[in-house]
């Protein structure tokens, strides 16, 4: 497949067909991750693509692209693939990807806008946190304020995409700082879902080598707890908008809508906190 031994998607898209249109990372340099550490980045041919497309259930409704982030492969490329979508697949309603902040900058909104009229439905964004010194300190690649410009592209070329944030991120002691950050950056824009993942020290990452000779503290598990409190605390979406901390690597697993079920997440997760200090 592709030169990729293990894919990567979205839990919600467990059961999407997944076409793979990248393998590797094009970036690869965030200092949390290793997933793509020893691939080279490649593209996927357009006519490989197609003889994917060809051999697809042709009532097939969804498809999920795989590979880091798949927006990387530009403008031409991506609308070519979708009219492909499209031919192949008549009854698809909806194709979802992983994009970066990094590579929605090569678009302009009147791209996306056709992008999204071609059948591209929904993408899944690593914002990661609302500080600049953590994105820094992960080498994500780019800025708060260059994260709320392309969401607001997004927005304005009425492309849906989930924000990925994740917390623990900023170490021991930061964490309620980090959230109140990361809330506020959301709050700029309108998202379909909050999706929280929970750092996890990846073998050979950077980040695991900075652990080692500490230089970098993580946070514990209380820390992180009251990290989503204040989160859920300080959201303040203008449309409602999904909190969902299900994804695996999360220490609770909670959904819903806020700002409707903001009092009940917030009850939960004061449960989880009061638990959690009754044991240690
Ligand atoms: S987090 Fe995403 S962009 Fe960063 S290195 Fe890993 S796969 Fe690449």
């Amino acid at each position: 497949m592709y030169g990729s031994d293990a894919i990567h998607y979205p839990q919600d898209e467990m059961t999407t067909v997944l076409l793979p249109v990248t393998s590797g990372c094009i970036y690869n340099k965030c200092t949390f991750c290793s997933m793509y550490k020893d691939e080279e980045y490649y593209e996927v041919p357009l006519p490989d693509i197609e003889k994917q497309l060809m051999n697809m259930y042709v009532y097939t409704d969804k498809i999920f692209l795989v590979g880091s982030d798949p927006m990387s492969i530009g403008f031409k490329k991506m609308k070519q693939l979708l009219d492909m979508v499209h031919l192949h697949l008549p009854y698809c309603a909806c194709v979802a990807s992983y994009a970066a902040i990094r590579s929605i900058f090569k678009y302009s909104v009147e791209e996306l806008s056709i992008l999204h009229d071609a059948g591209l439905r929904l993408l899944y964004i690593g914002f990661e946190t609302g500080r600049d010194d953590i994105l820094k300190l992960m080498n994500k690649g780019h800025t708060v304020e260059q994260a709320v410009q392309q969401a607001k592209k997004l927005n304005e070329a009425n492309l849906a995409f989930n924000t990925i944030i994740m917390y623990g991120i900023a170490g021991e002691g930061e964490s309620v700082d980090n959230a109140i950050a990361t809330a506020k950056m959301i709050n700029q824009f309108t998202t379909d879902r909050v999706i929280t993942m929970n750092l996890v020290i990846m073998d050979r990452s950077k980040l695991r080598e900075k652990v080692k000779n500490h230089e970098y503290i993580t946070s514990g598990r209380k820390e992180r707890l009251i990290e989503i409190k204040t989160l859920l605390e300080n959201l303040e979406p203008e449309q409602p908008t999904i909190f969902d901390t299900t994804h695996p690597t999360n220490l609770v697993r909670m959904k819903g809508v806020l700002p409707e079920e903001r009092r009940r997440l917030l009850r939960e997760i004061r449960n989880h906190i009061k638990a959690h200090s009754r044991d240690n």
